[in-house]
């Protein structure tokens, strides 16, 4: 770099921290945070157990509720609940596997009552709501009731929802919406799901 392309970068990133800096002074309003992330990809409930880890790596409290992986084995799950967080499982399994639309109906809402209790506590710090999205569009759970559970939330604490096809009025209440794009999933390619990976 000639001296004075070495002074015209130095002043373009001076503005860019200026401009950074500012937004960060700006961002001064402390609350809990809704996020959905959505999508075809791979990648959704990974990233919310991501967050799970980082809360409690501070000392944090999290809860998860697993809205249809009951009968798969969950490395998360494993690890979690030796570090005390709880888990809600619903038990029915993959929903495509279940025939009964009225048991995997109740079985929804059973685990929602645990989800909603733990929505009303405030020593709770972090709730993911896996997979819950599915829950909402079969009509297993009122829309209305969970909208009102999560604006109710204590106001401190965060939750993530994941699973494809978020209702817009989920995206719309939640402050961070994030949607996980498939470019190419292994399993189309014949590659078996794997453990320790995919669960
Ligand atoms: P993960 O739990 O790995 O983050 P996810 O939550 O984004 O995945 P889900 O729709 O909940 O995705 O599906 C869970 C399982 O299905 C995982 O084993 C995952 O690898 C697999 N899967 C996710 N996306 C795809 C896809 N586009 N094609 C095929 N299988 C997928
Ligand atoms: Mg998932």
């Amino acid at each position: 770099m000639t001296e004075k392309n070495q002074e015209k970068h130095k002043a373009r990133q001076q503005k860019v921290k200026e401009k950074v800096d500012q937004k960060v002074a700006e961002a001064n309003i402390e609350q809990g945070i809704l996020q959905v992330i959505s999508g075809n990809g791979k990648g959704k409930s990974t990233s919310g157990f991501g967050t799970v880890a980082r809360c409690v790596g501070h000392g944090m409290q999290a809860a998860v509720v697993q809205f249809i992986k009951g009968n798969w084995e969950c490395g998360e799950r494993n690890l979690l609940e030796k570090v005390g967080v709880p888990f809600a499982v619903m038990k029915t399994g993959f929903t495509w596997e279940t025939q009964n639309r009225e048991t995997d109906a109740q079985a929804a809402q059973a685990t929602w009552q645990k989800a909603k209790a733990w929505l009303q506590d405030e020593s709770i710090d972090l709730v993911l709501l896996d997979e819950l999205t599915y829950m909402v569009s079969y009509d297993y759970l009122d829309l209305n009731e969970v909208l009102e559970a999560l604006r109710n939330r204590p106001k401190m604490q965060s939750v993530i929802i994941t699973g494809r096809g978020a209702h817009r009025s989920l995206t719309e209440l939640a402050d961070t919406v994030s949607e996980v794009r498939n470019v190419k999933h292994a399993f189309e390619a014949g590659i078996k799901a794997q453990k320790g990976f995919d669960f």
